[in-house]
């Protein structure tokens, strides 16, 4: 049942670059630095700089050169009178990182910390029991949902991940009890630390896609570097050594290079002749499918059989871009609804490799397909490119000619 996922970690000097090939193709890319600055998911004990009423929001210091935001809405405080006096300058508190600082702007803080397992989400701060929004099937959801409020008891949250589905139910037990534990050694740190310190990190680039991907994919690692950072590997994990010649073989024989390098870009050629024209904006990305020299007639499938073959390399673009906010993809224009619900069933399916991340919401009035993809750090294009100096980023250079 289960498919395999390769991936290839290029250890050189303090940098790991690591790529996730799924079914042989490139889905995924990171870069990991020997001490790695991104804080996201960390939990940190913070000092209040300041409290702002005006934008319900306090600063708080976190020990970086930028104080981290933390949004106050008024159901939070209400919820949490009974534990908490109201913030005030120079007070400590335990905050997690949602989003790295970037741009001038600070990290983004919650104080409802949620710690990540393979099945479930410990969230012990609130009580909300939910299920993964990947699990579309209604008795499955139910199933999941039960499940869910028995393991809290209504002491705590708890979100139901996919991979719960299958899982044995003991082992979705010993992971909320590790969970918990994991909770009560972060709040016995806090009390002996200094703020502002960091009282948890989340794990290594490597050990979080083998967590993510171990419960549904047969996984081979292909490592140059003997330091195996991951505590207790999962039984099923292929790991193997390699020269660093090799690895570099293995990295040119994967076309990891060509296929990042096609990512930075706006055209992406399918193999039925058809293209994508992918455009990604800050918080919006679009992706037009052209049919290429097909000029389909209005009377066959063509089109619906274009859009199908189209979704697994639109799926495949969104997850190595890393790419945020609303996406809308402009297919070829098909005939009916049931059509159109057909191709957004493929792309549901199609994205569900991934962890989770994408929800499908369906067809706009103007036939545009809407879904909206969750990301924390910088998208691919962040990470391993900088603008053009010629034309600032844009693609293009003013013609003086045709102005002076
Ligand atoms: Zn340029």
């Amino acid at each position: 049942m289960s498919e395999a996922i390769r991936i290839l970690v290029w250890a050189k000097g303090a940098r790991r670059r690591i790529a996730l090939l799924d079914e042989g193709k490139l889905a995924e890319f990171y870069l990991e630095e020997r001490d790695d600055t991104s804080l996201v998911n960390a939990v940190i004990l913070g000092r209040v700089e300041r409290v702002v009423p005006g934008m319900h929001a306090a600063f708080v210091q976190l020990g970086q050169s930028l104080n981290g935001y933390l949004p106050l809405s008024e159901k939070e405080d209400f919820q949490r009178s009974g534990e908490d006096k109201p913030l005030s300058a120079g007070a400590e508190l335990i905050v997690q990182v949602k989003k790295d600082a970037r741009d001038q702007k600070g990290a983004f803080l919650t104080r409802d910390i949620s710690l990540p397992g393979q099945y479930l989400i410990l969230m012990p701060l609130n009580r909300y029991v939910g299920v993964s929004k990947r699990v579309a099937d209604d008795d499955e959801r139910a199933a999941l949902m039960a499940l869910g409020h028995e393991l809290s008891g209504n002491a705590y949250g708890l979100v139901m991940r996919s991979a719960a589905l299958p899982a044995r139910p003991d082992a979705l037990v010993q992971e909320r009890d590790s969970l918990l534990a994991l909770w009560t050694a972060i709040r016995e740190r806090a009390v002996y630390a200094k703020a502002p310190a960091v009282l948890q990190r989340d794990l290594s680039v490597l050990s979080a896609l083998v967590r993510d991907y171990a419960p549904r994919y047969e996984i081979t690692i292909t490592c140059n570097d003997a330091v195996n950072r991951m505590p207790s590997p999962p039984t099923g994990l292929l790991w193997e050594q390699v020269g660093e010649p090799e690895m570099e073989a293995l990295w040119k024989s994967s076309r990891v290079a060509a296929q990042l390098q096609e990512a930075l870009g706006r055209r992406v050629e399918l193999r039925n002749g058809g293209s994508l024209v992918i455009d990604e904006r800050e918080a919006l990305t679009t992706v037009d499918v052209n049919s290429g020299k097909f000029i389909p007639a209005a009377s066959d499938d063509l089109p619906l059989k274009l859009n199908l073959a189209a979704c697994p390399e639109i799926a495949r673009q969104l997850r190595l871009r890393e790419a945020s906010g609303i996406v809308l993809i402009d297919f070829i224009d098909m005939k009916n609804d049931e059509q159109r619900a057909q191709v957004a069933l493929r792309m549901k399916e199609e994205l569900s490799r991934e962890r989770d991340k994408t929800v499908v919401h369906g067809f706009t009035s103007l036939g545009l397909l809407e879904m909206t993809r969750k990301r924390a750090g910088a998208s691919l294009r962040e990470r391993i490119a900088r603008p053009c100096e010629t034309c600032g980023g844009t693609g293009y250079r003013l013609e003086r000619e045709s102005v002076t």
